[in-house]
C-alpha cells in the first residue's frame, strides 16, 4: 500500500469547478449553452467564487404551463408556455415574452440569463427573466392571441408583478398584447397595474420612444463604435438581417446619421442596392406589404447572402444563430452590432475575433429597449410622463456611458467586447449577491 489518500480539494474559483476540458461537447445551436460557453470563460477570468458561480449558473425558477384556449373554430388546443427567472439580486425580473414555433425551455432559459447580463451592463435596477409561448401567431386570429395571452397571464399570475416580474415585448409580441397583459393581471389585483408589464401602448401607461427604442441603442452603440475605430459615419455601408422592429428602426436612424444602408432582409428574402435603400420607404412597403418581397427600390437576392456581404457595419436583427462558425469567415463587415439576442454562436467569437472584426455584443447593443422599460417602469410608478426628448437624451447617456464602461474591462482584460461585458455584468450581479448573502 502506498499509503497515500485522496484528498478532495475545495474549489478555490469558478475555475477549479469548470476544469480544464470545458465544454467538450458544445452545442453551439443551443442559446442555453452557448451562453454558458461565455458565462464560464467570464467567470474564469474573474476568478469567480464557486459559491456565486453555482448560483448564477442555476435559474431562480422555471415555469413551464398549459396554455389551453378555445379556436375560432370551436375545438380546444392546449399551447405550452414558459416563464424563466434567471436571477432577481439586482431588481426585479425583467424580460420580453415570445411567440414563435421555435420556443424551447433552453432559449428562454438562455433568454433570461442574457436578460440578467443586459441589466447589469447598462446599470439598470432589474434582474433577468424570459417567457415564451410555442405558437405561430401568423396562423392565428386576434381573437386567438388574445385569448393565448391572457391565459397565459393567468397561469403566472404568482409569478409576475411590478416588484417581482415584468414583461415586455419580443418576437411577434406588440403593445396590443402588452395591454392584454396589463389587463388581465390589474383584474385579478381589483385595481389598474401598469407597471406589471413595459412596452405597453401610450395611451395607457406606455412610455414616448419605448418602440424606437431597441433600434436606438443599436444605432448609437454603432456610432460609438466607428468613433472608437476612427470611421467615418457617412458614406459608411450596413446591411440590416431582420427588419422587425429592432432591425428597420435602427436601419433608419443610422440612415440618418449619414450610413447608406444597403441592404435588408426579413423571412421573404432580402433586398440590395449599392446606392442605398430609403430606409422609410422600405418601412412603409412592409407596413402594407407585410415582407420586404416585392419592394420597388431594390433588387431581391437570397437572404444568407445579408450576413457576408461588402459592408462595413453588418447588423444581424433577427433570432439566434445567424452567424455560425461556418459562415462567420466569409464576413466582411468590420463591425457588428448585435441587434438580435444571441446571433453569433461561440464557434463564430472566434472566427470573428481572428479576423480582427469588432462585435458590440447583444447585451449591450440592443440593452436601449430594456432601458427604455426601466424608464416606463419608473414613470408608471411615478404617475408622471416624460417628454420624448428627455428618454432619447437619458437613452443616450446610458449607452454611450455602458460602451464606455465595456470598452474600459476589454481594454484592461485585454479581452473583446462579448467577454468584457460578461465580465462586468457578472461582477456586478456578484457584488450584490455578496451584499446580500444566503437566506437559509
Ligand atoms: N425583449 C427585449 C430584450 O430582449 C426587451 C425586454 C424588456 O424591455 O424587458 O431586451
Amino acid at each position: 500500500m502506498s499509503g497515500t489518500t485522496e484528498v478532495k480539494q475545495k474549489p478555490r474559483t469558478a475555475k477549479d469547478i469548470i476544469g480544464p476540458d470545458k465544454d467538450p461537447h458544445l452545442d453551439e445551436d443551443n442559446p442555453f449553452e452557448a451562453m454558458m460557453a461565455r458565462f464560464d470563460h467570464a467567470a474564469e477570468l474573474l476568478d469567480l467564487d464557486p459559491g456565486i458561480y453555482r448560483v448564477l449558473r442555476m435559474p431562480e425558477k422555471q415555469m413551464i404551463v398549459a396554455v389551453p384556449i378555445q379556436l375560432d373554430n370551436a375545438e380546444v388546443e392546449v399551447f405550452t408556455g414558459y416563464r424563466v427567472v434567471h436571477n432577481t439580486a439586482r431588481g426585479p425580473g425583467k424580460g420580453g415574452i415570445r411567440f414563435d414555433m421555435r420556443v424551447t425551455l433552453d432559449e428562454v432559459k438562455a433568454l433570461a440569463a442574457w436578460m440578467t447580463w443586459k441589466c447589469a451592463v447598462v446599470n439598470i435596477p432589474f434582474g433577468g427573466a424570459k417567457g415564451g409561448v410555442i405558437c405561430d401567431p401568423a396562423n392565428l386570429s386576434i381573437s386567438e392571441l388574445e385569448r393565448i395571452t391572457r391565459r397565459y397571464t393567468a397561469a403566472l399570475l404568482d409569478v409576475l408583478g411590478p416588484e417581482s416580474d415584468i414583461p415586455a415585448p419580443d418576437v411577434n409580441t406588440n403593445e396590443r398584447v402588452m395591454a392584454w397583459i396589463m389587463d388581465t393581471y390589474s383584474m385579478h389585483q381589483g385595481h389598474p397595474v401598469t407597471a406589471v408589464v413595459t412596452g405597453k401602448p401610450i395611451e395607457m401607461g406606455g412610455s414616448l420612444g419605448r418602440r424606437e427604442a431597441t433600434g436606438r441603442g443599436c444605432m448609437i452603440a454603432t456610432r460609438e463604435a466607428l468613433k472608437y475605430l476612427g470611421l467615418p459615419l457617412r458614406g459608411t455601408k450596413a446591411a440590416v438581417q431582420g427588419f422587425g422592429n429592432v432591425g428597420s428602426i435602427a436601419a433608419a436612424l443610422l440612415e440618418r446619421e449619414g450610413l447608406t444602408v444597403v441592404a435588408a432582409s426579413d423571412i421573404s428574402g432580402a433586398i440590395y442596392n449599392p446606392n442605398g435603400i430609403y430606409v422609410e420607404d422600405a418601412i412603409a412597403w412592409v407596413r402594407e406589404h407585410r415582407y420586404l418581397a416585392g419592394y420597388p427600390g431594390a433588387e431581391e437576392v437570397p437572404a444568407e447572402q445579408v450576413i457576408t456581404m461588402d459592408v462595413d457595419v453588418l447588423l444581424p436583427a433577427a433570432v439566434e444563430n445567424a452567424i455560425t462558425r461556418k459562415n462567420a469567415k466569409d464576413v466582411r463587415a468590420k463591425v457588428i452590432c448585435e441587434g438580435a439576442n444571441g446571433p453569433t454562436t461561440p464557434g463564430a467569437d472566434r472566427v470573428l475575433e481572428e479576423k480582427g472584426v469588432f462585435v458590440i455584443p447583444d447585451i449591450l447593443a440592443n440593452a436601449g429597449g430594456v432601458t427604455v422599460s426601466y424608464f416606463e417602469w419608473v414613470q408608471d410608478r411615478m404617475g408622471y410622463f416624460w417628454e420624448e426628448t428627455m428618454i432619447n437624451e437619458r437613452l443616450e447617456g446610458v449607452i454611450t456611458r455602458s460602451f464606455l464602461d465595456v470598452m474600459s474591462v476589454a481594454e484592461r482584460h485585454s479581452v473583446n467586447m462579448r467577454i468584457a461585458a460578461y465580465m462586468l455584468a457578472i461582477e456586478r450581479v456578484a457584488a450584490v449577491h455578496r451584499l446580500r448573502g444566503l437566506y437559509a
